[in-house]
């Protein structure tokens, strides 16, 4: 699903409106209407609905849905927040429509604030996502009310305050919705961890604007839908041959540290590789070859990291770095592997922090190689450290750019770059991920794909979606709190069946 800028979605409302063609008090209508739809599905239940509306199109979409609900019996009242003179065109004919007896009040001052009352859902439609300016005076006031309420916030579109395509700084004074229903796209602020709270649960109302708009606007974001992967997946034959699914290798392990390498092995042969060799230190050697039969075990001759690299030219792909740690002769092997390797690799845990204290290695490393850092080890790689997400994600780009790489910059929303400039965000996996083991089964999922011959942009997506979806499936079992590593990789196969659908 490609992610557009305010400027952009406000082009295809516009848009739209020319050709489909629709008045857009027709297209306030329908996308009210999805919105109304959504509530009664999930939320019949409660049935008092206070709306704060601004005065602009938010506002309009605000006013339909009060009527609409109204008309279904719900018990609904409208607050009007007066942030400026202009009062959009939609607006005004709404408010004309709205039946006498739905309760709506103006608040143009203090004194105009309400006393929320305690059972009442909350509707914040009071800015769109066009705002550019912190909110200031009566709307400002508003926002603090309502946050200071202990009732049901569910912003429509974004909460109000929040900017769509750009770093918030002033957070006192931004809606803290519990759910937001966003109109067509994600906007790219509710991908970002420090908008959790602004943002709630995202749920997605389409609401039919031009596909033709879609298809023509160019965009570098994107967020990876089920229907995206579908389209990278290929499912086997019947006459497939393991020959076809590559030659899989996992470089990783150190004592204590065998378990990381044990994961990612395991996920490598789960995500399909047709053979799958973990090169181990020694100490490694017979916990690998007795827990996983699947799999070949090479030991390093040294016991306890990994000194010697090995003939890089038998694999079609290689993952290196799950617990391997950083000892002076791991550093060389790791550097030895970068060099003889002629296809793209995937690097993640401290073969990244390797790379980042070792400026040179950039040079060695095959085009479209797959970095999988998280934050902390994104920010080594960078040598800065960020404050807001738009910067780092902005950093992580032009990394990918500029080396050719792709970076897989992981968290909730897991973002792909890729060197051509693009930047894909998953839409699976949960907070029961953070834990452990978690990024090792990652760096088995990609380099397996990434044997079996999708392209290295492909098994980054693909990859990174499979695995938040065993994710999702394994907190459904075990729960965010108790789902390990081990439940995410054996859900892999509900996950990859899923795709079949
Ligand atoms: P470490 O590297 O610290 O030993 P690890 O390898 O398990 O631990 P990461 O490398 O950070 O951890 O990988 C964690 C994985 O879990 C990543 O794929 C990340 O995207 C995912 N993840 C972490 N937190 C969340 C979250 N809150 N929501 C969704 N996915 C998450
Ligand atoms: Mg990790």
């Amino acid at each position: 699903m490609k992610l557009f800028t305010t400027q952009q979605i406000r082009d295809w409302d516009a848009f739209t409106i020319a050709n489909e063609p629709i008045d857009s008090i027709d297209l306030m209508e329908r996308a009210a209407s999805r919105l109304t739809d959504w509530y009664y599905e999930n939320c019949e239940r409660y049935n008092d609905i206070t709306f704060f509306c601004g005065i602009g199109n938010n506002g309009g979409d605000g006013l339909v849905m009060a009527r609409l609900l109204h008309l279904m019996n719900f018990k609904v009242k409208c607050y009007i927040v007066h942030f400026s003179d202009k009062i959009s065109e939609d607006f005004k004919q709404n408010l004309s429509r709205l039946p006498k007896n739905i309760q709506c009040y103006d608040i143009k001052e203090e004194n105009d604030l309400p006393t929320i009352e305690e059972d009442t859902v909350i509707v914040d439609c009071i800015f769109g996502s066009g705002l550019s300016r912190p909110p200031k005076g009566i709307t400002q006031q508003t926002i603090i009310e309502i946050n200071k309420s202990n009732n049901p916030v569910i912003a429509i579109d974004i909460a109000s305050g929040l900017y769509a395509d750009h770093y918030s700084t002033h957070f006192q004074t931004i809606v803290e919705a519990d759910i937001t229903l966003t109109l067509e796209v994600p906007k790219l602020a509710m991908l970002f961890p420090e908008n959790d709270k602004n943002v709630g649960e995202l749920n997605i109302i389409p609401i039919e604007l031009s596909k033709k708009f879609k298809e023509e606007t160019p965009s570098n974001y994107f967020f990876t839908t089920h229907k995206n992967v579908q389209q990278i997946y290929r499912p086997r034959k019947r006459f497939d041959h393991k020959g076809k699914f590559g030659n899989l290798l996992i470089v990783g392990g150190s004592k204590g540290m065998i378990g990381a390498v044990q994961l990612a092995t395991k996920a490598g042969l789960r995500a399909g590789a047709g053979k799958t060799t973990a090169l181990v230190p020694a100490c490694g050697y017979e916990i690998i070859q007795a827990t996983i039969p699947e799999a070949m075990c090479i030991s390093d001759p040294s016991r306890n990291h990994i000194v010697a690299s090995t003939l890089v030219s038998k694999y079609s792909a290689i993952g290196i770095g799950p617990g391997i740690g950083q000892h002076e002769q791991t550093q060389k092997a790791v550097r030895s592997i970068i060099e003889d390797a002629e296809k793209p690799i995937v690097l993640d845990a401290d073969a990244l922090n390797m790379l980042s204290k070792n400026e040179e290695w950039w040079s060695l490393l095959p085009k479209n190689s797959i970095l999988t850092p998280h934050v902390g080890e994104f920010e080594r790689l960078a040598g800065i450290q960020f404050i807001n997400s738009f910067d780092r994600l902005e950093a992580a780009s032009k990394m990918a750019q500029d080396c050719e790489v792709i970076v897989v910059l992981k968290g909730a929303n897991t973002a792909i770059c890729l060197p051509n400039g693009q930047i894909h965000f998953n839409s699976t996996g949960n907070a029961g991920l953070a834990k452990g083991g978690s990024g090792d089964a990652l760096l088995g999922i990609i380099s397996s794909l990434l044997a079996q011959k999708y392209k290295p942009y492909e098994a980054a997506i693909l990859g990174v979606y499979l695995h938040g979806k065993a994710g999702d499936y394994a907190s459904a079992e075990k729960g965010f709190e108790s789902m390990v590593a081990s439940d995410v990789i054996e859900n892999l196969g509900k996950a990859f069946f899923e795709l079949l659908k």
